[in-house]
């Protein structure tokens, strides 16, 4: 696999070490990788530590050794987002230079008038003189865009960003937004598709919409089914998703590809580096299932 030449194709898996890898995020991880590996191409991983108070400690280090025992080995030492915030202030400071972000101290509940959204103008002013004990956060003006694109796998997608308003790119509590973070680094590391789960479909419009107003390069995107438990709530540490057992993955395994249309015939070694050649010599794109969401079976 690795002695063909590598195609300019660069994949990636970016989670969030909020707790151990569960099934939901396998699926995600599972999906990049073999579009990565089928394309002949990169697969790099990202942590996506911008949100401090959200963290689990340990958990970063969990997940990468559990993508390890899965036989899920990135290309490039993985990226930590916590280390990346000049480059997210550099891309503000350009936002604002261009007038498209601006300070913001409306709260969620001065906006409730809006249906929660921030349309244009601020309803706390933030020029009147007034001090301030905090730091205000920093929005970026949507106006009336409308981003289309297509996805690899939902189709033909036409989202109005004013629906949700003027969003915000830096909190006032400090850390930088997951879509700008995302944005910049998804640019920065070159990454041609982004294929992750279809919970993340609405965040896509306002990254390729940083994108346009940074001159960033903008990759393509695929969004696949979201496994949930058998009452339909999304897998996640909330819902109580269990981990991956880092001793015996195979089972995860076996079911993440059976979700993401690999034949259980194609899947005949036990160990989980030959699973996973056996599924990328059976992976067709044109056979994952398209439906947003799916059941997980007996991993929730
Ligand atoms: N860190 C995000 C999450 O775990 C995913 C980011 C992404 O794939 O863009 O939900």
């Amino acid at each position: 696999m690795r002695d063909r030449q590598r195609s300019s194709y660069r994949g990636r898996f970016a989670p969030s070490p909020t707790g151990d890898l569960h099934f939901g995020s396998l699926l995600a991880a599972l999906g990049s990788w073999l579009c990565a590996r089928r394309a002949n191409g990169a697969w790099l991983v990202r942590i996506d530590d911008i949100d401090p108070p959200r963290e689990v400690p340990g958990s970063a280090g969990s997940i990468l050794r559990t993508l390890r025992v899965c036989g899920l080995e990135p290309d490039e030492p993985p990226w930590h987002q916590g280390t990346r915030a000049p480059a997210y202030e550099d891309a503000l400071q350009r936002l604002r230079a261009d007038g498209y972000a601006f300070p913001c101290r409306c709260s969620r509940s001065d906006l409730a008038a809006n249906g929660g959204a921030h349309r244009g103008a601020c309803v706390v002013p933030h020029d009147s003189g007034t001090a301030f004990a905090r730091d205000p956060a920093w929005r970026v003006r949507v106006d009336d865009a409308v981003i289309v694109f297509e996805d690899g796998l939902q189709g033909l997608q036409r989202w109005p960003l004013a629906a949700d308003g003027d969003f915000v790119v830096k909190r006032a509590d400090g850390p930088f937004a997951y879509q700008l973070a995302c944005a910049v680094d998804d640019a920065a590391q070159g990454i041609t598709e982004v294929v992750r789960g279809a919970d993340l479909l609405d965040s896509t419009p306002r990254q390729i919409f940083l994108m346009r107003l940074l001159g960033l390069r903008e990759p393509a995107y695929l969004h696949l089914p979201v496994a949930v438990t058998a009452a339909g709530e999304k897998l996640s540490k909330s819902s109580g998703a269990r981990a991956i057992d880092a001793h015996g993955p195979a089972p995860a395994l076996r079911a993440a590809l059976a979700l993401l249309g690999i034949p259980a015939a194609a899947l005949r070694q036990p160990s989980p580096r030959t699973l996973l050649r056996d599924a990328l010599a059976a992976f067709e794109p044109a056979a994952l299932p398209h439906a947003r969401i799916l059941a997980a079976p007996g991993f929730s």
